[in-house]
């Protein structure tokens, strides 16, 4: 299903033209307008997706097989030292276009990229009220 005003549908679907770099029946991978570093890509299900919540489980599973083959072929091509997945969900996540997307950034030794946070603390009261709250009725299936 596509979503009427949606960019990456349209570059899913070849409407708007991309520097593609892989194409299949539900997949398109292509460069970012505004790389992060040399090579960043993104990957985008052809069918609308708004976010990580809304995706389904077969697209899932094969998008992170699609990720890490593309993944090593950055690693050969771009002879990159790293690689880091970056996938946002929500405003509050820094997500600026709706349609599920998968960031592939290569990562070059002193890139000065900052994909970071400050590091707090876990404290004791935190653990065990956080482990006892995430831990209770989590789907197995
Ligand atoms: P996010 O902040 O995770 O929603 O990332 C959206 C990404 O899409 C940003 O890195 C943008 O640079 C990128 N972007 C937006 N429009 C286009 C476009 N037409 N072609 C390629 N990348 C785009
Ligand atoms: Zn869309």
């Amino acid at each position: 299903m596509k979503e009427n005003n949606c960019i990456f549908c349209k570059i899913a679907d070849g409407e708007i033209p991309s520097a593609t770099i892989y194409e299949d029946e539900e997949f398109r991978a292509f460069l970012d307008l505004n790389p992060a570093s040399r090579g960043h890509a993104l990957i985008v299900p052809k069918e609308h997706f708004a976010n990580l919540f809304e995706m389904d489980e077969e697209h899932l599973k094969k998008l992170i097989v699609l990720a890490q083959r593309i993944g090593k072929h950055m690693k050969e091509k771009l002879g990159c030292d790293g690689l880091n997945l970056v996938q946002n969900n929500g405003e509050a996540a820094g997500q600026t276009v709706f349609h599920f997307h998968l960031h592939l950034i290569p990562r070059y030794k002193d890139d000065g990229v900052g994909i970071t946070w400050k590091p707090g603390s876990l404290t004791p009261e935190d653990k065990e009220e956080l482990t006892a709250l995430l831990s209770q009725d989590l789907p197995r299936e």
